[in-house]
């Protein structure tokens, strides 16, 4: 499969929730959106300051042990339960190998916070299959605090999701494709709503390039 192909069919990995910015919708924080927010909640002395370049992800808010699906086809290729990583339990999902140009390549998500996971650690995952169940065990800004796994019941529950690139080099090894201080990760959101939530005059420019056969309409 292509690498852009499994980019552009991810789905939304928590069925229903509107992918648009809170009130409008279940996303209040994403990718680059406030960077300072997160660098702010915490010092820089913490072993937290991988956060400090910024938000890793998108955060969907939503009712407490939402079910969350695969956005894609993969193998659970990590999970922390601990506080050392993305925070509270935390689900890797890795896509097959993927042909980006003439490299090898794959994609992986992070479904984070979660209350409980129904997979394990290589877990053989179809998209759509269920991940686990929303939660607040990692780290939630909600009211303007933050809190780091001891967020009153109920208060900021969401998924975290993030989407990492890589490419396997000559040598062997996994090197990420993009580099940034978002934690070398890619912005989700126009991936996971890319022509999947147009309205109105977007729908109808999008139909008239496809007709026209010219470069697919981008949100990006
Ligand atoms: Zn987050």
């Amino acid at each position: 499969m292509k690498h852009q192909d499994l980019l552009d069919n991810l789905i939304n990995p928590v069925p229903g929730a509107i992918l648009k910015k809170y009130p409008a919708g279940n996303i209040f924080q994403y990718w680059a959106d406030n960077p300072a927010l997160y660098s702010q909640a915490f010092g820089h002395t913490d072993d937290l300051h991988r956060y400090l370049g910024g938000h890793s992800g998108i955060d969907i808010s939503g009712k407490h042990r939402t079910p969350i699906v695969a956005a894609h086809d993969g193998h659970v290729d990590e999970m922390k339960t601990d506080r050392t990583s993305l925070g509270g339990i935390v689900v890797w999902l890795q896509s097959p190998m993927l042909e980006l140009d003439t490299k090898v390549s794959c994609v992986t998500t992070a479904y984070a916070h979660l209350d409980e996971a129904a997979v394990k650690k290589g877990s053989t995952v179809k998209q759509g299959d269920l991940i686990g169940y929303m939660g607040n065990t990692g780290m939630i800004v909600s009211g303007g605090n933050a809190y780091w796994g001891n967020a009153p019941a109920g208060v900021g529950t969401h998924l975290h999701f993030g989407i990492n690139e890589f490419i396997l080099t000559s040598t062997g090894a996994w090197v990420p494709r993009f580099i940034n201080q978002m934690g070398n990760t890619t912005d989700p959101l126009s991936y996971l709503t890319k022509g999947k939530e147009l309205g109105g005059l977007a729908v109808i420019l999008r139909n008239m390039l496809t007709y026209l056969g010219l470069p697919k309409f981008r949100s990006t």
